[in-house]
């Protein structure tokens, strides 16, 4: 179910040390998961050549609709259509090369219907979801894959929780010939990231909403006492400055998920990029020597891991 390539996609591919292309592959929960969480870094390897991959492992049935001029009868009718051309504008807004569905009904939250259903991620048997994740990753060959922390007690979506669990088992067991000998062959991945917001980026830009006298979307982050203080994790900060405009555009085509008037709108990129241009990034795995020590900043996904001859052009800025 790949998409064809992007006009996002240059020529000149980046590679490995063994002269694989380069290649990014996120894991999201549902529709718009892409676009609100490390957009900005994906539009910024996509225009560098790499090729960047999404698996979004649900169809976001269940989601709310969130923007008022988009809850009409017709959009309730067909959510599943709806989110899926949603989705389909906002990854050629990112610049994503290609896209795969696991194919899972969303979960839904603790104690509704839809999260009794047997079909959805959530209560799918966790093997059969592993081995679809790695038929994927062993077709796509990522040196990078980029997922969920375990975050589920402060946003305890049952689909945020089961991405997280089946990237790890994935990360290993792509490499593995004995594991799921029928999902390809073995392509074992890099390093593997958690997405998420520190609570500094979090504060920052929550302080500037006030500081404007606009309605902060983070005070009720704050107000449920919980969020993690885990600062220290998100050693590796991706500037994505001038990547901001595709970001909004990607959260802007989730028409039925985003408000354009809302307040997560309200803060204009060029004042995002002044205060916090960074999208940050906890290494959680990593199989290869990144030249940065452990526990210090790191700005490149793929440190560690680029040709030599690559690592030449980037330092003389071409
Ligand atoms: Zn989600």
């Amino acid at each position: 179910m790949a998409a064809p390539p992007t006009d996002h996609y240059a020529e000149d591919h980046p590679q490995d040390d063994a002269g694989n292309p380069l290649c990014l592959l996120a894991v999201h929960a549902h529709p718009d998961d892409e676009a609100s969480k490390g957009s900005g870094t994906v539009a910024k390897y996509a225009d560098e050549g790499v090729r960047s991959v999404l698996v979004c492992c649900t169809g976001g049935e269940a989601g709310d609709i969130l923007n008022p001029a988009a809850d009409t009868p017709d959009v309730r009718a067909n959510l599943h259509d709806v989110r899926m051309a949603e989705l389909q504008a906002s990854i050629d807004a990112i610049g994503y090369s290609a896209l795969h569905l696991l194919g899972y009904h969303d979960s839904g939250m603790p104690d509704t219907d839809v999260n009794a259903r047997p079909d959805n991620f959530a209560n799918a048997p966790l093997d059969e979801a592993v081995e679809r994740l790695v038929k994927i990753i062993r077709a796509e060959r990522p040196q990078v894959i980029v997922t969920y922390a375990e975050d589920r007690e402060f946003y305890p979506h049952p689909d945020h929780i089961r991405v997280h669990e089946i990237s790890l088992p994935a990360f290993d067991a792509a490499g593995d010939p004995d594991r799921f000998p029928d999902a390809g062959e073995p392509w074992q991945p890099s390093k593997l990231y958690y997405t998420g917001w520190s609570r500094r980026r979090v504060l920052t830009l929550h302080e500037e909403f006030e500081r404007r006298g606009e309605e902060s979307p983070y005070a009720r982050w704050f107000e449920r006492g919980n969020f993690p203080d885990h600062d220290d994790r998100f050693t590796t900060m991706i500037d994505v400055g001038e990547y901001l405009h595709r970001r909004r555009a990607a959260l802007l085509a989730h028409r039925t998920q985003v408000d354009p008037e809302g307040f997560w709108m309200r803060l204009p990129d060029d004042r995002v990029r002044e205060i916090f241009p960074w999208e940050e990034f906890a290494p959680a795995r990593s199989l290869v020597d990144t030249g940065v020590p452990q526990g210090e900043p790191e700005d490149d996904l793929f440190a560690g891991l680029r040709a030599p001859a690559d690592l030449h052009k980037i330092r003389a800025g071409h």
